[in-house]
């Protein structure tokens, strides 16, 4: 297998049939062996039914079927778990990313590279606010991170089998792929693209899924904001020292004061700065537990038809012995 196209769907009805012609009319012409692995992330209309109606008469699509929605990494995450290529693309449904630049990506991988991403250039079809959101985060992680995750790039990529299995060794939980791939490092390069508007449908990234993507972002990969939550406490207690000399001087020389307002003052600056580094010092312990206590497994699988070994590799939870013959 060649290469293998991993397509998160969330109630993509009105697109994947355009999607599946345009994919085929760039990859036959590739003269390469591969397959596309449409993931079923919990969709509400006929998404489920297509792709199966495209499995049951294309031996080259694979599909995975969620038993819920568990969002758009996790959707690309289990497709890289079974994705069996030497190279694999990772492409939205949408038509955002558009299939014609595949090649492309794969002419660069040959050269010798194994990450090879699609930088927007220019958006098209979104709104300023999600322009301007989207444009803010990047280079706000960027400033904030010790890895370099490039500006203004999905998820839209061809890696190779090496950084696949990589992927595969990072047990987190919380999916932040292009972040974890910019960490994983090798010869990588990009190409730029002007993003499409959404050929049909509605997104399915609602700002709350936005925010959460962002947050597992930059927790995933800086510290930065517990810093901050530390520095923050020293700069409060350290007023509080300035204040409590300046009380000291009130009260003992100038004897310009009220009785009773020192004590206090010092007392409530005092106690909030040492609280607020004792919030930052638990909150840098908290945030390396929660990240590895709950080891759950990622997705549950409903229904698939792929039969490599992957596939029923699912992580049982500890003292729980797995079914003898699988469900699928
Ligand atoms: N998607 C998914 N699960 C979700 C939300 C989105 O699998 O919970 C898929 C969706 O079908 C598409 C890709 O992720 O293939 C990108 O989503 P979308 O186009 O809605 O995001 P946007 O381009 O608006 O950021
Ligand atoms: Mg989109």
């Amino acid at each position: 297998m060649d290469l293998s196209v991993i397509i998160p769907i969330y109630n993509e009805e009105a697109n994947i049939p355009a999607l599946y012609t345009r994919l085929g009319g760039v990859l036959d012409p590739m003269g390469l062996q591969y397959e596309f692995i449409f993931i079923n992330d919990g969709s509400r209309d006929k998404s489920l039914a297509l792709v199966q109606n495209l499995a049951a008469r294309d031996p080259r699509v694979r599909f995975i079927d969620f038993s819920r929605n568990f969002g758009h990494q996790i959707a690309v995450t289990a497709g890289l778990d079974l994705a069996a290529g030497q190279s694999v693309v990772i492409i939205d449904a949408d038509l955002q990313d558009p299939p014609e630049l595949i090649p492309q990506l794969y002419q660069k991988l040959q050269e010798g590279y194994e990450v090879v991403y699609a930088k927007r250039r220019s958006r098209q079809g979104e709104s300023a606010a999600k322009k301007l959101t989207a444009k803010l985060f990047y280079r706000l992680l960027a400033s904030i991170t010790n890895i370099s995750i490039p500006v203004d790039t999905g998820d839209f990529r061809i890696i190779s089998r090496k950084v696949v299995d990589a992927l595969k060794q990072m047990p987190e939980q919380n999916k932040f792929i292009r972040g974890q791939i910019s960490w994983i490092g090798y010869r990588q390069t990009y190409i730029e693209y002007d993003r499409a508007e959404r050929a049909g449908g509605e997104t399915g990234y609602t700002y709350r899924k936005m925010i959460r993507l962002a947050l597992d972002g930059i927790t995933g990969f800086s510290d930065a904001p517990l810093k901050a939550a530390t520095i923050s406490g020293f700069i409060v207690s350290g007023l509080a020292f300035l204040v409590m000399v300046y009380t000291l001087y009130a009260r003992f020389v100038s004897h310009e004061y009220e009785p009773g307002w020192a004590s206090l003052m010092v007392s409530i600056l005092f106690l909030g700065g040492v609280q607020l580094i004792a919030v930052g010092i638990i909150g840098e312990y908290i945030a390396r537990l929660s990240a590895n206590v709950r080891q759950r497994p990622l997705y549950i699988i409903s229904d698939t038809n792929i039969t490599h070994p992957a596939a029923q590799a699912q992580p049982a939870p500890a003292g729980v012995v797995p079914p003898a013959a699988s469900a699928y």
